[in-house]
């Protein structure tokens, strides 16, 4: 057994306090530190950032991202990340207060008033380049993000091209959702939404607005109404007993998967999309 020297101790025993005291120089072996609001964005960063890095995700598992409320050790976790990645205007506003506070440390990828950014691929592609830019700010040493976040911009790109043939040639084109957090993949794939919750899923819907979407979908033959993983059913079940149609599950990918990630979730939506609107 080979026991250190008394020099070699004092040697690491400096190293650890140079360690301990430089708070702005990251040492090569440092672990990158990121907090990010909402699983999607976790995935982004384990992804371009590699095996090494430290990836906090405010929101829990099967807990619901939209005002998220933070524990005392996240915020402490938040305040000490090299890296915040979030979601602004409003999606998560406990974040944005400690984002506003952390400098350019803190990035907004909010790209308008709908966050839920993630359900179109082009643009968690885009969040990939960011985080990569930024983390060769924090890291120059480390080469490897750029062609991390490259890799993971040709496999969104691929799933792009797939809801895109898959969504071409369809019988119907109205999707009626819990909350309307699919208006971005709507937009480009050519679908209309019928949200039965709005934007932050806040809130019961009135008995007018569910009168409202009963009356949508009569008039356009829906087949399928879609419930969430982390909102109650029952809402959508409802509306389907009213009027015929089935539930199905449409999953927004607002907390992480139980099985599989960001890409085995996208296609799982992809194919109930494709069932329930009758695509060829
Ligand atoms: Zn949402």
């Amino acid at each position: 057994v080979h026991k250190p020297s008394r020099a070699s101790l004092a040697l690491l025993s400096a190293g650890a306090v140079l360690a301990a005291t430089s708070c702005s120089a990251r040492g090569a072996s440092d672990e990158v530190s990121i907090a990010v609001g909402v699983y999607p964005l976790e995935f982004v960063a384990r992804r371009v950032a590699g095996e090494g890095a430290d990836v906090l995700n405010v929101t829990p598992p099967a807990a619901e991202p939209h005002d998220v409320e933070l524990t005392s050790s996240q915020v402490v976790s938040i305040a000490e990340a090299d890296l915040i990645l979030y979601i602004g205007g409003g999606f998560q506003p406990a974040v944005e207060k400690l984002a506003a506070e952390a400098g350019d440390r803190a990035v907004d990828l909010s790209i308008g008033p709908d966050p839920h950014l993630w359900l179109y691929p082009l643009q968690l592609a885009d969040v990939a380049r960011v985080t990569a830019d930024q983390l060769e700010r924090v890291d120059p040493e480390d080469s490897g993000f750029a062609l991390q976040a490259d890799r993971l911009r040709h496999e969104l790109q691929q799933l792009d091209q797939e809801f895109r043939a898959g969504l071409e040639d369809c019988e119907r084109r109205d999707i009626v959702t819990s909350h309307e957090a699919f208006g971005v993949l709507a937009e480009h794939y050519g679908l209309r939404q019928i949200g039965i919750a709005g934007l932050d899923a806040e809130g019961e819907p009135s008995p007018q607005r569910l009168a409202e979407v009963a009356e949508l979908v009569r008039e356009r033959d829906v087949e399928v109404i879609y419930f969430e993983r982390l909102l109650p059913p029952d809402l959508a079940e409802t509306i389907a007993e009213e009027t015929g149609a089935r539930t199905a599950l449409l999953d927004p990918i607002e907390s992480e998967p139980e099985e599989g990630d960001y890409f085995s979730a996208m296609r799982d939506n992809l194919d109930a999309l494709r069932e329930g609107l009758g695509c060829r």
